[in-house]
């Protein structure tokens, strides 16, 4: 499997239909994996239309994982970004913030820093829960531990974690959601990511004179121009060549497209290696790295928890985050909203009692049911959130005959579920996002 890097600019406004629901012209606030594939669908069909068999091989095999495109616009100037752009700055993928984020509920937001250090407008730090939940849950499983202790770490010594740390704030704490992007120079530096959206105006014609038609004014919310939306396309290794051809071309993406709306230039580029300790690289460098990402998150938990005095009596520990919505069946075909033990042992091949879900922070959303490469309406489906969390603990340890280290390293790279050459399914094992914390 190659990682190709994928990214589209929006050289005129889009309209990227969220649901198509009769009332729902609500525009998403990132390019679905299906938008994506239709789109490079059609670009290849004009393009190469002689090359019948790639366009099989490429759009309707299922053999290639497009991405969603999440935003890559940076939310604040460039100008106190420079020192960190310079070097390669488009090869840093795009993830979503886990649900298991917290930050300030006035000055919420990823810490930045101005070139001396300082940070830059005012914001006050994200921090990530998911060990404290471990803890909490550990302690909880000993049985003697009285009720007021087991809180503790999630609360702290008098409720001080529900509170913002940032220089005596004392704001209370509040989800955080979106997208972030890590620095390649310094990868505990991550910057929000935002998606700019306009509003368009419009004037109804009428349909006998085709002239505008007197009282009819409507506005319809559009992704600004200049946005810039970037993603990992996952493609077997014979097949790069063929998408690497469009290294840099225009096409149109969404709905709108009579109106001046949906113009995008594209680039589909090669990654670089796993120098950021993400798991796109070379297969044997990847494996050793997701290992040593697997090793220091358990490592972390190990530490943290024993902090609370928990005790950790799993051979390993480990956490599924979800990098894009996941559509799982059931046995009987009905949608999961959740992955449990069961479910992981179905995933990964291994004993099911052998895992235990400590911990899920999960949500359900609904997929629109539209088919961009046919152009035809489908069934609607129910995903596990992007962002959802599970944390499990292992009997088995990561290196026992590789067997677990395969399977979770398998995982990541196929994804699960269904349609995942829709960008469905992508799962990060320990995700490095829960270890590290600007507020306490
Ligand atoms: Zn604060």
């Amino acid at each position: 499997m190659k990682y190709l890097y994928l990214e589209m600019r929006a050289e005129e406004p889009l309209a990227i239909r969220a649901d198509h629901a009769a009332n729902g012209a609500k525009t998403t606030k990132l390019l679905t994996g299906s938008a994506v594939l239709g789109s490079l669908a059609a670009l290849h069909r004009q393009r190469y239309s002689e090359q019948r068999t790639d366009f099989t091989d490429l759009f309707l095999k299922d053999q290639v994982y497009f991405p969603q495109l999440l935003p890559a616009s940076y939310s604040v100037s460039k100008r106190w970004l420079k020192p960190f752009l310079d070097k390669n700055r488009f090869f840093m993928p795009v993830l979503p913030v886990p649900r298991t984020a917290q930050s300030c509920k006035r000055f919420g937001g990823f810490y930045k820093l101005d070139q001396e250090g300082f940070n830059v407008p005012e914001r006050h730090g994200v921090r990530d829960t998911l060990l404290d939940w471990a803890a909490f849950y550990l302690l909880q499983q000993k049985g003697s531990i009285p009720a007021e202790k087991c809180i503790v770490p999630l609360e702290g010594e008098k409720q001080r974690k529900k509170q913002c740390y940032y220089k005596g704030c004392e704001e209370s704490l509040d989800h955080f959601t979106g997208y972030y992007r890590r620095h390649r120079g310094d990868s505990k530096l991550r910057t929000a990511m935002e998606v700019k959206s306009s509003l368009e105006l419009h004037t109804g014609i009428n349909r006998e004179q085709g002239t505008v038609e007197d009282g009819i004014l409507y506005s319809r919310e559009v992704i600004a121009r200049d946005s810039l939306f970037s993603g990992i396309i996952k493609v077997p290794d014979h097949l790069e060549g063929q998408l690497l051809q469009f290294h840099d071309e225009r096409t149109y993406i969404g709905t709108g497209r009579t109106r001046g709306l949906g113009k995008v230039r594209i680039v589909v580029s090669r990654t670089d290696d796993s120098d950021y300790g993400l798991m796109y690289g070379e297969q044997e460098q990847a494996l050793k790295s997701f290992k040593e990402r697997l090793n220091k998150f358990d490592d972390t938990l190990r530490k943290v928890c024993n902090a609370y005095e928990a005790e950790t009596r799993a051979a390993f520990y480990f956490a599924l985050t979800l990098h894009a919505p996941a559509i799982l069946f059931d046995d009987y075909l009905r949608y999961r909203g959740s992955i449990d033990a069961a479910t992981l042992a179905e995933l990964t091949g291994i004993e099911p009692k052998t895992f235990e879900l400590l911990y899920q922070n999960a949500g359900v959303q609904r997929i629109a049911g539209w088919n961009e490469l046919w152009g035809t309406p489908r069934q609607q489906d129910y995903a596990i959130e992007t962002g959802s969390v599970f944390l499990f603990s292992s009997q088995q340890k990561l290196d026992d005959d590789d067997q677990l280290l395969q399977a979770l390293y398998r995982l990541e790279e196929e994804g699960i579920g269904q349609r995942r050459a829709e960008g469905f399914g992508r799962v990060c094992v320990s995700d490095p996002f829960h270890l590290e914390r600007e507020q306490m």
